[in-house]
């Protein structure tokens, strides 16, 4: 008999689920607190991730990789999501669809033989540098400059908020290459291995949540590095930064349903042992209709996310339905928290609390990759036909 429940998964995608489940339950959970306290997911975490498989599900066998579809990226994405520690999700998550994805889809032949076996394996992390003190949601306005010296490329200026950034193997970086036209045109992408020189960490960044995540500062003072580590052809960065971008938003609003559907679990578990006045505080209408309209909002946001994953691993354009996914789900987890917050009383303000460390998490569901109002203009310019 078939394990799929759902018009959307099939069995490799719910066989992936389960082991997901079990490593996130033996092997992650336990040592969450101590990541969070570090402030990075160990190195041998990701190796045995590699290991497990679960950082190739995308890529091809050749490179030790599963060659699934965007739906088994959502069930990836869900099921980190659920693990309740958003900084080893969006780790995770970074690496293998948010940055690897800019070799996987512009590496040449060479490149791809060099990084990608290290990279489903597990043991050359990966981050993506495009984001700068004055360039965020208009990523065209950014002024890192990359010029041509002979046969290699220099790179300088400053990359802000780089998840992975700090302890990173491979870097790609979005650059200019073209300083005589303005806007999109005229950015090219590369590879930056640590340890080059004149590449280094400016700061580790303290952050409101995901604190096992680890976010840089980087700095790119006369970097030198080989021309043959542009990714593409040069001056068409932009464009492949807009593609990944779908990719990357898909999997934001996936991981923010995994986080809100484990709030709401939790908190069920939560109110229908704590007794208030003269009973548990499920059995006061006000709370369970609450939590039953979560239920019924959440359900609405992973059902978004599913038809737009069976449309992505289609081949059909869907701009529009992943930028209202994006949006809909990173404010949905925030409402979510804060309401499973509130049902927690006192205990859900108090560091010990899973949920404390949620509703911090969530937070920046609304800001990073795509801030919900960037994402309801992609919406909006759509909408007129
Ligand atoms: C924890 C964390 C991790 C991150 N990881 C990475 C990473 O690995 N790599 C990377 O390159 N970047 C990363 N980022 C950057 C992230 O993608 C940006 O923060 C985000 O794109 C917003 O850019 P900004 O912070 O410059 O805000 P701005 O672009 O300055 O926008 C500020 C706010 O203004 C509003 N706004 C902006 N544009 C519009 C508009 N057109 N209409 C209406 N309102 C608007 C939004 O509310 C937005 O939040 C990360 C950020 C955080 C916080």
């Amino acid at each position: 008999m078939s394990l799929a429940a759902s018009p959307y998964f099939r069995d490799e995608h719910e066989a992936l689920r389960a082991q997901l489940r079990r490593f996130i339950a033996e092997e992650a959970k336990p040592h969450g607190e101590a990541w969070e306290e570090a402030g990075f997911v160990p190195r041998d975490v990701l190796r045995r991730m590699g290991a497990l498989g679960f950082l190739g599900i995308r890529y091809p066998e050749e490179f030790g990789g599963s060659d699934l579809d965007t739906l088994a990226t959502l069930v990836l994405a869900e099921e980190l999501g659920r693990s309740t520690f958003g900084g080893f999700a969006i780790t995770v998550l970074v690496h293998t669809d948010m940055a690897s994805p800019h070799l996987a889809h512009g590496g040449s032949a060479e490149q791809l033989r060099r990084w990608m076996p290290g990279i489903v394996a597990g043991t050359c992390i990966t981050a993506v540098a495009v984001t700068e003190p004055d360039a965020g949601s208009d990523v065209a306005a950014i002024r890192t400059t990359a010029r041509l010296e002979g046969d290699d490329y220099v790179l300088d200026g400053t990359k802000m908020f780089i998840t992975n950034g700090v302890h990173a193997d491979l870097i790609f970086v979005a650059a200019r290459t073209d300083a005589s036209v303005k806007g999109a045109r005229g950015i090219s992408m590369f590879a930056v291995e640590r340890g080059t020189p004149g590449l280094s960490v400016g700061r580790a960044l303290k952050k409101q949540g995901w604190l096992s995540s680890d976010t840089a500062e980087l700095v790119f003072a006369d970097c030198r590095i080989p021309a043959a580590n542009r990714l593409g052809e040069e001056n068409a960065g932009f464009y492949a930064i807009m593609r990944n971008f779908q990719n990357e938003r898909l999997v934001l609003g996936a991981m923010a349903i995994g986080e809100a559907q484990a709030a709401l679990e939790l908190t069920l578990a939560y109110v229908t042992q704590r007794k208030a006045f003269g009973g548990v505080l499920w059995e006061k209408q006000a709370i369970r209709q609450r939590l039953a309209m979560l239920a019924a909002r959440i359900a609405a946001g992973r059902e978004l996310l599913c038809a737009t994953a069976w449309r992505d691993a289609r081949g059909e354009d869907c701009v529009k339905e992943v930028s209202m996914a994006k949006a809909y789900c990173g404010e949905l987890v925030n409402d979510v928290m804060y309401d499973c917050q509130q049902f927690h009383g006192g205990f859900g303000y108090i560091r010990e609390s899973a949920i404390e460390r949620m509703v911090r998490d969530a937070r920046v569901h609304a800001i990073g990759g795509g801030a919900t109002e960037v994402m309801l203009e992609e919406v909006a310019k759509r909408m007129l036909g």
